[in-house]
């Protein structure tokens, strides 16, 4: 499977926007964006005196933000969209909650990874168990109904203690979600809602971006 294995600081300078691809890094003073504004590249700098983007311009831009922040390459993303657009609803709507309910996004919204890529590893890395079973597809999508659960041999980690006792301070967890802190564990209570996105992002641009 293709991945992105550049800089991913790049990639938020390129959107002139803080993505937050790299966890605690992010809200440091050492975030790339607020150390250097510019695109990358050494022509840079002259881009961001060019004058005003096209109708285009700006769709691509949303659609590559939205793809950076979820860690999706092209392909995938565009098969989001179709289903997306086949299901019923709006489709920007149905495209985010897709995004939302992958499962590495969803072991980053309960806090269990400083960001999506690191829920990514961890998925990967077989730490992360659906329903009983041991899932290590970062793509897989969840469903209501689904109990999601640190596997029993990694809950003895200092990695997993450590978070859950940071958990316990923080306990922001998405509506969509019913986390049991206990069992290490969570239960997919809904389907997440345009409200649950936290991220700025205008899918309707996306849409067209798609549509034309
Ligand atoms: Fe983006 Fe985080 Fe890097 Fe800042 S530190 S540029 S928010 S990935």
């Amino acid at each position: 499977m293709a991945r992105y294995t550049d800089s991913v600081c790049k990639l938020c300078r390129r959107e002139s926007v803080k993505l937050f691809l790299k966890g605690e890094r992010c809200l440091s003073p050492k975030c790339a964006v607020d150390r250097r504004g510019t695109p990358p590249g050494m022509h840079g700098k002259k881009q961001t005196f060019r004058r005003k983007t096209s109708d285009y311009g700006t769709q691509l831009r949303e659609k590559q933000k939205a793809r950076r922040i979820y860690g999706v390459m092209e392909r995938q993303f565009r098969r989001y969209f179709e289903e997306a657009s086949r299901s019923t609803g709006m489709t920007g709507v149905n495209l985010l909650a897709m995004l939302e309910r992958r499962l590495d996004n969803t072991v980053y919204r309960l806090g269990l990874a400083d960001s999506r890529a690191q829920a990514r590893q961890l998925v990967r890395h077989g730490h992360i168990e659906v329903n009983g079973r041991k899932t290590d597809i970062p793509s897989f999508q969840v469903a209501v109904g689904d109990v999601i659960k640190v596997r029993s041999s990694a809950q003895s980690k200092t990695y997993f203690k450590d978070r859950s006792q940071l958990l316990q301070s923080a306990g922001k967890v998405p509506t969509w979600l019913k986390l049991d802190l206990a069992g290490m564990s969570a239960e997919v209570v809904g389907n997440p809602s345009r409200e649950d996105v936290e991220i700025p992002l205008n899918e309707q641009l996306i849409v067209e971006y798609y549509s034309r």
